[in-house]
């Protein structure tokens, strides 16, 4: 049996839930699904396209009666709407949610989880720069990571089934302590979105290279650069506000190596450079040895004939 929960709210419907939802009824996760977003034209539109069985008006009708509540909402969101749900959760609930940072999510959530409810948080590793209700794919989280961070006082029963759950929306389940989460995410993704976001503003700034350029010539190694960049904004400002002490780390040690190599190039040492970016090399044979990208050329773009 492929069902972990009779019934699942999604509060906010946008990449991530979109994608909980269609992998969830992909294998018959859950018995009925419903769902919440902000605003009315997400409602609408998640109508339209069949997401969720039922799509509620508020998010306390939402999760009346549910086994498990999913906040997917920016990080920013979460306390509020937590505080909003709280006196309509079902004992024996468990609330989880699917923030990209989680000391802020535990420290901003816990209080307004009742007694006798589970509060078990959760990060799916997997995501792309699309977001909104149609950006969803039942095969976002096939084969990539759920991070499960359990609280000081989550339950081990909820837990256990949480991580059963995001296997069976075909995830790979690892627990974290939430320190340690939200320093390897800083250097996993936070930071080379910040970076990203500062490569693109650059090249928007240099008036010797005409936009045309940019964008004619982008495929050398800008383009994946500016994939990045088009990310939610309001998704990626909550993360570097929420996230605040570990990017800072991670980013002074970014700008230590980088120091380093722009030395190495000023003095012309070519042996530094090609020792550094043999290391890096070997780093992205990792990441597909563990099947975590492709090695398909152009990163597996499909072409399209004209
Ligand atoms: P998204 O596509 O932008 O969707 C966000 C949803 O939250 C929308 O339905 C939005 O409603 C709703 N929302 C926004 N502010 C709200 C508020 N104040 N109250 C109630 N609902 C609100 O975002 P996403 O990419 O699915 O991200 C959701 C969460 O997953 C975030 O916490 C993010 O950090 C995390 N995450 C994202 C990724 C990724 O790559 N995108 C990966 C892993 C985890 P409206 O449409 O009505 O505005």
């Amino acid at each position: 049996m492929t069902q972990r929960y009779e019934k699942v709210a999604l509060i906010g419907l946008g990449l991530i839930a979109s994608s909980m939802f269609w992998a969830m009824k992909r294998d018959a996760v859950a018995g009925t699904v419903s769902g919440y977003a902000r605003s009315a034209e997400t409602r609408e539109t998640a109508r339209r396209i069949g997401l969720c069985d039922e799509v509620c008006e508020s998010a306390e009708e939402a999760v009346r009666d549910a086994d498990l509540v999913v906040l997917a909402v920016p990080v920013g969101a979460m306390s509020a709407v937590a505080q909003a749900i709280a006196p309509h959760l079902k004992t024996g609930a468990t609330v989880t949610d699917v923030g990209s940072v989680k000391a802020t999510v535990i420290e901003t959530v816990s209080p307004h989880i009742p007694e006798g409810v589970h509060f078990v948080p959760a990060h799916p590793m997997a995501g792309t720069e699309h977001s909104g209700p149609e950006s969803g794919f039942a095969t976002l989280f096939d084969n990539r990571w759920c991070l499960i961070v359990p609280t000081e006082g989550s339950d081990e029963p909820a837990v256990a089934r949480l991580e059963g759950y995001w296997q069976a929306l075909g995830a790979n389940t690892e627990r974290m302590e939430v320190g340690h989460h939200d320093l390897v995410c800083a250097v996993v993704s936070h930071v080379p979105h910040l970076i990203a976001y500062t490569m693109v503003g650059v090249a928007d700034d240099l008036r010797r290279v005409s936009d045309q350029e940019v964008i004619k010539f982008s495929a050398a190694g800008f383009r994946d650069f500016t994939r990045i960049a088009a990310s939610d904004p309001t998704m990626w400002r909550d993360v570097f506000l929420t996230n605040k002490e570990a990017t800072i780390e991670i980013l002074g040690r970014f700008t230590e190596e980088l120091m380093a190599l722009q030395r190495a190039i000023r003095t012309g040492d070519g042996e530094q450079l090609h020792a550094y970016f043999t290391h890096t090399r070997a780093i992205r044979r990792g990441i597909l040895d563990a099947g975590q990208d492709t090695d398909a050329p152009d990163f597996g773009r499909v072409k399209v004939e004209r």
